[in-house]
């Protein structure tokens, strides 16, 4: 058994498309709004998301649209009213795309029950044959570690002797994916893998509230708690009202001031 920890890594996120920007801006006379923004507004998502929500009352200025008197002439003050109004939906035009090494299976069950604005991409017990059971101890497991080491190993024991009973050098692709399927009905829930996922900024900001609550496992907490790291650090307006609290295990709880936007 080889002992591990849950990694987050940010693998892409939404880039603008400068020329067609340009256009759109042009289009709505709105170049005025977008010499004097861009300069200053440098991240794409946030910008796209500003641009995204200023079409709904052309507010790119005073007076394209007769019945704006007055517009929030700062990035942050309109992001910031957005979030306030819980006018979410334009925070869905841009993602973030995440590796999520070495979780659980349980904490990927646990991924999956977000719906709304993700795309999964899950290594398959299906097709992947385990060369080795990887395992994160859980902290309240520590002081038995070395029994649940034993545990996993009897199972992983268990696990080589079934798999010697086929000869795999002699099957077909076919064969193979239909026995590694079958097998991995032994394996335990708590063996390491790894996904790829992507949400909007909307899913974004409700998953990191509700996966670091002090309620939720602690294993999706310590995912959560990175991804919401990388964000916050990332886009400083879109995250700017999530405040942190050390919680007693070490990890932390982001809470938002604007909750389910
Ligand atoms: C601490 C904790 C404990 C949990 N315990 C359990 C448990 O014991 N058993 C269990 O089965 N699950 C459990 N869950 C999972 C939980 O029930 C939800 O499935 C999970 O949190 C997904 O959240 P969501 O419903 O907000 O959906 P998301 O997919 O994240 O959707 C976000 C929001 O979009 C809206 N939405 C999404 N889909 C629809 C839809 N089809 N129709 C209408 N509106 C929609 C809702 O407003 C929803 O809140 C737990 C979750 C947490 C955080």
């Amino acid at each position: 058994m080889s002992k591990i920890e849950p990694v987050v890594i940010k693998i892409a996120e939404t880039k603008l498309d400068m020329a067609g920007v340009e256009q759109l801006m042009e289009r709505y006379n709105a170049t005025e709004w977008y010499t004097r923004v861009k300069p200053i507004q440098q991240n794409d998502t946030e910008f796209l998301i500003e641009v995204s929500g200023r079409m709904c009352y052309k507010s790119y200025g005073v007076g394209l649209n007769p019945n704006v008197t007055k517009i929030r002439e700062d990035s942050r003050d309109y992001v910031t009213n957005v979030l306030a109004k819980g006018d979410g939906s334009i925070l869905e035009h841009a993602t973030v795309t995440f590796a999520f090494l070495n979780v659980s299976r349980v904490c990927s069950h646990e991924i999956v029950r977000h719906r709304a604005g993700t795309a999964i991409s899950q290594e398959s017990l299906r097709y992947v044959r385990p060369r080795d059971v990887s395992f994160w101890i859980p902290p309240d497991l520590q002081k038995v570690s070395s029994e649940f080491e034993e545990a996993v190993q009897v199972i992983t024991n268990q696990y080589r002797e079934l798999e010697s009973k086929f000869d795999w050098d002699k099957m077909s692709f076919e064969e193979k994916k239909r026995v590694t399927s079958a097998l991995r009905r032994i394996l335990p829930d708590g063996m390491a893998t790894n996904m790829v996922w992507t949400a909007n900024h909307r899913t974004l900001r409700w998953v990191i509230e509700m996966r670091t609550d002090p309620s939720a496992e602690v294993e999706i907490r310590q995912v959560f708690g990175q991804v919401a790291e990388i964000l916050i650090r990332d886009y400083p307006l879109l995250y700017g009202d999530f405040s942190k609290k050390a919680l007693p295990d070490g990890t932390f709880q982001y809470t938002p001031k604007y909750s389910k936007v």
